[in-house]
């Protein structure tokens, strides 16, 4: 299995065009994204391929639920997204934010159904989904399980870009935010909100 993702980096230079072998040299030196990204971990999403970025163009930073930690939870614990965003947006110049979620997501039926033992890392992380379920909570008993995941991916990914607006370089920069669903099954995209 490895073999085959080591033949694939090894031989990653000959699968290069002329074109990004020119702009990959030139970006040796930096980079000045315009773009930033946070999405989910999760393996059905290939930034890449969904959003075919050029070199230098998309910063990105993921995790199992494509969280934006509550910016008082990211003073205490710095999960990385607070550096991300004012490095990403105040030293590079990244002028977009985009959020992906997706359909079938982990962390949100995580959230959703938190696991009982309360040891390890993942149920301390799933903890940081309380405020999903919560808003969720008065409508999850009409839906059926299918519907509540969906329902609570959607919650999460608008919850993220409300905490997102409390991280001062957000404002300070005017970097604009993109809340998009990506769509397993199909690999639709569907806007939820962009402001
Ligand atoms: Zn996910």
């Amino acid at each position: 299995m490895i073999e085959k993702l080591r033949q694939r980096a090894s031989t990653f230079p000959e699968r290069l065009t002329r074109g990004e072998k020119e702009a990959l040299a030139r970006l040796a030196k930096g980079q000045s994204p315009p773009f930033m990204l946070i999405t989910c971990s999760d393996s059905r999403i290939l930034p890449g391929r969904l959003l075919e970025p050029d070199f230098g163009e998309l910063f990105v930073f993921r995790n199992m639920g494509n969280i934006i930690p509550p910016i008082e939870v990211e003073k205490k614990h710095h999960t990385g997204v607070g550096a991300f965003l004012e490095y990403g947006a105040g030293k590079l110049g990244a002028k977009h934010l985009i959020i992906i979620g997706h359909t079938d997501c982990g962390a949100v039926k995580g959230f959703l159904n938190p696991p009982r033992e309360s040891n390890g890392f993942v149920p301390a992380y799933l903890r940081i989904g309380e405020e999903t379920r919560r808003i969720l909570s008065e409508k999850l008993p009409s839906l059926s399980p299918e519907e509540q995941v969906l329902e609570g991916v959607r919650t999460n990914i608008l919850v993220q870009v409300r905490r997102v607006l409390e991280y001062p370089v957000i404002k300070e920069k005017g970097v604009r935010i993109h809340a998009w669903l990506y769509h397993i099954d199909s690999g639709r995209v569907e806007v939820l909100e962009e402001r």
